[in-house]
């Protein structure tokens, strides 16, 4: 897409037009979950939240893979970075999360050789170009990441490459959506579903979840007409007493998904329960590396046994993921917690909760 066509979908005329067309519709408050940081992000650098704000509240999701990766996920990786025969490899966001005593960007500078990529097929280059050195990339992610790291294993495999790994966190978006609506105190009454995920998901996986919860779904991207196109439409439904899966990004996301990654994740991946940092296991809400791949599973190639300790933090990153806390609640918001100096993975992370109130709501702390 050009950069031309994509201005449209931030163009000042079309997004106060569609403004206007959602408030006209209100006759009631509304609470609407967008489930990805990035579009929490995009909602708050726009001002959306405020320009239908009181009508509208926007509870803001657990979808930043960054910042639902467990501790101890974080102390695995360092457990493995402290091995001399090891290159650590990973995403940029993921040295400044905590782990249960230090971070990975600690460990570094006490001499780990722990190395940024921005791809796992980065990292399966370092293991060819390193044959001397077992080369494990921590991959964490929602669906978005999936194909891509799920890639660089079929290939080690196919190559016959013996010193790549893959410590894998890989988590899945409907399973989350279930427990938040299943959630006694739950608020919540329609979503935003993320573009990308459903870029490569498809729609279709929403639609029970949507029929047996009676809840109003739309995908949107991440341009201000984009997400407002998308809460026009929840609001369209919600309005009307009615609950359906919309489609408000369609130039990128299909019924059915992508097939070719769709192809890799059902080769590499099968379902399994995960760990969600600060809110607990979730049953059937991540994937885990089959076992045929298990020579490039750095969990059973490696003795990564670690005792992670959870710490009764002043953090409650948990609580603002699952949208019953926003980061002005936190006591350490902006004052003894920044992108500078994080207490928690909310504020490290590009598409973190608290690092997006940090960058565009701070004056409100
Ligand atoms: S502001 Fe910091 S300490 Fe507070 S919830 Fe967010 S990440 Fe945790």
């Amino acid at each position: 897409m050009s950069l031309n066509s994509l201005s449209a979908f931030r163009d000042r005329d079309r997004a106060e037009k569609l403004i206007r067309r959602i408030k006209n519709r209100l006759t009631r408050s509304w609470m609407i979950m967008e489930m990805c940081g990035g579009q929490t992000h995009a909602l708050l650098q726009s001002g959306i939240d405020q320009l239908l704000s009181p009508e509208i509240t926007f509870i803001h999701g657990p979808g930043c893979p960054v910042c639902v990766t467990p501790q101890s996920t974080i102390d695995k990786a360092i457990r493995l970075a402290n091995h001399q025969d090891v290159i650590l490899t990973t995403y940029g966001d993921m040295l400044r999360v905590p782990g249960t005593d230090i971070s990975l960007a600690t460990a570094r500078a006490a001499g780990a050789d722990v190395r940024v990529v921005y791809a796992a097929l980065d990292a399966l280059t370092i293991a060819r170009e390193t044959p001397n050195k077992q080369v494990v990339f921590l991959g964490i992610g929602f669906e978005t990441t999936a194909p891509a790291n799920g890639i660089s294993v079929i290939q080690s495999a196919r190559l016959g490459i013996t010193n790549y790994s893959m410590l894998s966190y890989q988590v899945r978006v409907p399973s989350a959506l279930k427990m938040i609506l299943d959630a006694e105190d739950n608020r919540v009454q329609a979503f935003l579903a993320a573009g990308h995920v459903c870029a490569v998901m498809g729609t279709a996986e929403y639609l029970p979840i949507s029929q047996q919860y009676q809840v109003p779904i739309s995908v949107t991207g991440f341009e201000p007409v984009d997400l407002l196109a998308g809460i026009d439409q929840v609001v369209s439904d919600l309005e009307s007493g009615q609950w359906q899966v919309q489609n408000a990004y369609s130039r990128s996301v299909s019924a059915s998904g992508n097939p070719a990654a769709l192809a890799i994740i059902d080769e590499v991946f099968e379902p399994c329960a995960r760990e969600w940092r600060g809110i607990g296991q979730i049953p059937d809400s991540g994937w885990k590396i089959k076992d045929q791949f298990s020579a490039f599973d750095a969990e059973k190639k490696f003795d990564l046994a670690v005792e992670s300790e959870v710490f009764d933090s002043v953090c409650i990153a948990g609580q603002i993921l699952l949208g019953q806390k926003l980061p002005l609640d936190c006591p350490a918001f902006a004052r003894n917690c920044s992108p500078e100096h994080p207490l928690g993975a909310a504020m490290v992370s590009s598409e973190g909760t608290c690092a997006a109130y940090y960058r565009y709501r701070r004056e409100y702390a």
